[in-house]
């Protein structure tokens, strides 16, 4: 099984990859960000507790969004493999989710970081909002926050899987097909 953590800030390049990934690798993608805006669309109550901390750049508790995440995992009986975008974001997640899948066996098999300037990263986010209706990216001092969360918060799971020598770092930056055959190479 290939199971996949795509990581990396916000306006990466993460959510568009993962097509490609999904595609060449018939993979399942998980995204947690996209989760929790279809439930903020349906209008349930994990949505309006998500959006109280999405609409502020912060990050949705560790305890929803790992109850979240698993959940969605357990709905897929014979998978070939999972693209994780956007989660893990904290080592606690990381963590979780190395119980969780280390006792089904089905561990992580790798984490491809993508490295993106932040100036890149802005101005991504800002051209992004013209077309995602997404309120997180079209505010200046949302983005601000998302980033300095990432910072902080995030950052820290790339040594998580370090540590396990399942790390690696992915230039971020040129079209999407050269950023593509950067990722096809490192899984390999
Ligand atoms: P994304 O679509 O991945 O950029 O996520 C959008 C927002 O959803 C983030 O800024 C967080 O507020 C929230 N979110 C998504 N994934 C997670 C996660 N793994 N842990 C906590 N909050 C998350």
């Amino acid at each position: 099984m290939l199971n996949i953590v795509l990581f990396g800030p916000p306006g990466a390049g993460k959510g568009t990859q993962s097509e490609r990934l999904i595609e060449k690798y018939g993979l399942i993608h998980l995204s947690t960000g996209d989760i929790f805006r279809a439930n903020i669309k349906g209008e349930t109550a994990l949505g309006t507790l998500a959006k109280t901390f999405i609409d502020k750049g912060q990050l949705v508790p560790d305890e929803v969004t790992i109850g979240l995440l698993t959940s969605e995992v357990e709905k897929y009986e014979e998978p070939k493999g999972f693209i994780f975008d956007g989660f893990p974001r904290t080592t606690a997640q990381a963590k979780a989710l190395d119980e969780y899948l280390n006792k089904k066996e089905k561990p992580i098999s790798m984490m491809l970081a993508l490295v993106v300037p932040e100036e890149e990263l802005k101005s991504r986010l800002m051209e992004r909002a013209k077309t995602s209706g997404r309120s997180d990216d079209a505010d200046p001092a949302i983005i601000a926050n998302r980033i300095e969360t990432y910072k902080k918060e995030t950052a820290p799971v790339a040594d998580f899987y370090d540590a396990q020598n399942k790390y690696h770092k992915i230039d971020g930056v040129g079209s999407i097909d050269d950023i593509a055959n950067r990722l096809v190479e490192a899984i390999g």
